[in-house]
């Protein structure tokens, strides 16, 4: 089976959608349209019609292009079941557990509540992909705004199954804010200290820092790598605070 192509689309301030094309069947997905022109011109560009988009959660920013994106092209859009009632756009409605296809490809679809209440991932266990919206990012995780931080150290231990190579698409570009935050953290952690320098480099030269991967996020990110619940929770209330 033909590797997917996976696109990023930088948009507004700091979010990046997704464009996901499958060579064999010339599906085409979007994960969390922020916006919709930049991202009909991305598909357009490489002569893709967008087939599908799929959401991770209900926030304007990963949501707001839906409608004219569909309207321009009757792609058909899959999110999560629990927060239907904030997703008027959806026309299929999936949790945990679900299976999602983009031509012969299949993602699992993972319920990881915390940051809103019905977020969802997508995982492609084959192309060793995970579209995780604004659960974790690069060196950090969401902000816990309709959850618990039991349920973010649920979905760092989740996360952390996956094996080192698995790539991790997050919605933002927070690396640089996120790792110099880790460092206060972990002052002792020689592989975060040569990231952020390695971050604090390409940001300066304008490149970007995602997707990361789960063997990187589990030297470096003190959300994934915290003993607890307890020590999840008081991190990210300081970095709330900073
Ligand atoms: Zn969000
Ligand atoms: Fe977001």
């Amino acid at each position: 089976m033909a590797a997917l192509d996976i696109v990023r689309i930088p948009v507004l301030s700091d979010n990046y959608v997704w464009l996901v094309h499958d060579p064999a069947s010339k599906a085409t997905m979007i994960v969390d349209p922020a916006v919709a022109e930049p991202v009909l011109e991305a598909a357009a560009a490489r002569g893709w019609t967008i087939t599908d988009i799929w959401n991770t959660h209900w926030h304007p920013d990963h949501t707001g292009g839906n409608a004219a994106i569909k309207e321009a092209t009757g792609c058909t859009i899959t999110g999560p079941a629990a927060e239907y009632a904030r997703i008027p756009t959806l026309d299929v409605q999936v949790k945990g557990g679900d299976k999602v296809r983009l031509g012969q490809h299949v993602a699992d679809v993972w319920d990881v509540p915390a940051h809103t209440a019905g977020h969802i991932a997508y995982h492609f266990a084959e192309g060793a992909a995970i579209f995780v919206g604004d659960t974790m990012f690069a060196m950090g995780c969401g902000r816990l705004f309709e959850g618990t931080a039991e349920q973010m150290f649920a979905n760092m231990q989740k996360l952390g199954t996956l094996d080192d190579a698995t790539r991790v698409y997050c919605a933002h570009e927070y690396t640089l804010s996120n790792a110099r935050f880790a460092v206060t953290v972990e002052p002792d952690n020689v592989a975060l200290a040569e990231r952020l320098a390695a971050v604090e480099s390409a940001r300066a030269a304008g490149e970007a820092t995602v997707p990361t991967s789960i063997g990187e996020e589990r030297a470096t990110n003190p959300f994934l790598r915290a003993p607890s619940a307890a020590e999840l929770g008081r991190i990210r209330a300081l970095k709330d605070a900073a």
